[in-house]
């Protein structure tokens, strides 16, 4: 069977030598069980959650004082995660859809503020490195998200923050080199560039893990310090999720790392903002250049029927999962890690052609 060029925006496609690996060894992991059915408890399954803890932290190169969690309740449980152990008062940058989530949750523990948003020129830009973010006294923590994934638009840079950086990766996680040590803690659900869903990476230093400073009303399960001090085995984690990041992970590694992603990330984007580019009379970019996302790339095409057009010929040609998102409508490229280059290429030559 041929895989479909898979242009999901998450969950999205994984690379087929992991997938291998998980169906090779999916009845039989070596000792007459599945992952699926070992105890979370088990030797076996501390060494597969050890793996894949050792080998995102070589791929982020992790400061010492940094720790990994797999949680689980996606990005948007992170949401409000956020608020109830780093305090209320966050500044929150919003930048889309996902921004103002992460911000109206915020605003259901406590005080939240919004200090920027490109919202009125319909989240077109990220704030450019010259621009000043000015961050209340007091704050918490400044909360960014660093790829749009709906209107397709990235931080290049990561600002200067007075107070720890919190930033939602889910859609650019692992995908470019990372200064870890800028962030007090950044967060992603796994479903795009790192695994399946059901798995919630959670990165941060472990003064800002184990030091909760909620109120004393925030349950346990909910508390950063209790996963920290728990390995991310307060309860049972998503075991087989976390088993198959492991195997991302290390197809990452042995692909040769976050630069090697970051070129290949650079490579792909290129292709389809260039076909963007050459026919300004048929396709419009949603984002700004200098925003322009490396995962998720947005246009327009001068009509809905020829949008509708495009879609079907994008099918018929296997690329499946880019009908832009409901809220802005268009037309969307997911072009994740595992994407081949294929499939770009594929994308882009219906772009030359396209008749609208
Ligand atoms: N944040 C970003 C940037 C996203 O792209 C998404 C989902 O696409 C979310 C948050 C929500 O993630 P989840 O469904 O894992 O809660």
């Amino acid at each position: 069977m041929a895989r479909k060029f898979n242009f999901n925006p998450g969950p999205s496609t994984l690379p087929l030598p992991a997938l291998e690996e998980a169906q090779r060894r999916l009845v039989d992991h070596g000792e007459g069980l599945s992952v699926l059915e070992m105890s979370h408890r088990s030797p076996t399954f501390q060494a597969i959650l050890d793996d894949a803890k050792k080998t995102l932290g070589r791929l982020l190169s992790l400061p010492d004082d940094y720790d990994v969690l797999f949680l689980q309740g996606g990005a948007s449980l992170q949401f409000a995660m956020v608020p109830m152990n780093l305090g209320p008062g966050g500044a929150y940058v919003n930048t889309g859809s996902w921004s103002e989530k992460a911000l109206a949750e915020a605003k259901t523990v406590g005080e939240a503020t919004e200090i920027w948003s490109s919202k009125e020129g319909g989240h077109r830009r990220v704030p450019r490195p010259d621009e000043k973010l000015e961050v209340p006294s007091g704050a918490p923590y400044l909360h960014i998200t660093t790829n749009n994934t709906i209107y397709g638009t990235q931080w290049r840079h990561v600002p200067d923050s007075p107070v720890p950086l919190v930033a939602d990766m889910s859609s650019d996680f692992l995908s470019r080199p990372l200064d870890v040590s800028k962030f007090g803690l950044f967060y992603a659900g796994a479903q795009k560039n790192a695994g399946p869903s059901g798995v919630t990476v959670v990165v941060g230093k472990r003064s800002v893990l184990e030091n909760f400073s909620g109120a004393s009303w925030v349950p346990k399960i909910l508390r950063y310090q209790t996963h920290a001090k728990a390995d991310s085995l307060y309860n049972t984690p998503s075991t087989f999720g976390i088993w198959l990041c492991g195997l991302v992970f290390r197809w990452i590694e042995s692909e040769g790392g976050l630069e090697e992603m970051a070129r290949r990330a650079e490579t792909r984007a290129a292709l389809l903002y260039e076909a963007i580019d050459r026919r300004p009379d048929v396709f419009l970019g949603h984002a700004e250049k200098e925003s322009r996302s490396r995962m998720n790339v947005t246009f327009r095409l001068p009509s809905e029927e020829a949008e509708k057009r495009f879609l079907a010929e994008a099918e018929a040609a296997g690329c499946i999962g880019l009908k832009g998102h409901r809220s802005v409508g268009g037309i969307r490229a997911s072009i994740y890690n595992a994407l081949p280059l294929e499939a770009v290429e594929t994308l882009a030559s219906l772009m030359d052609r396209f008749q609208p």
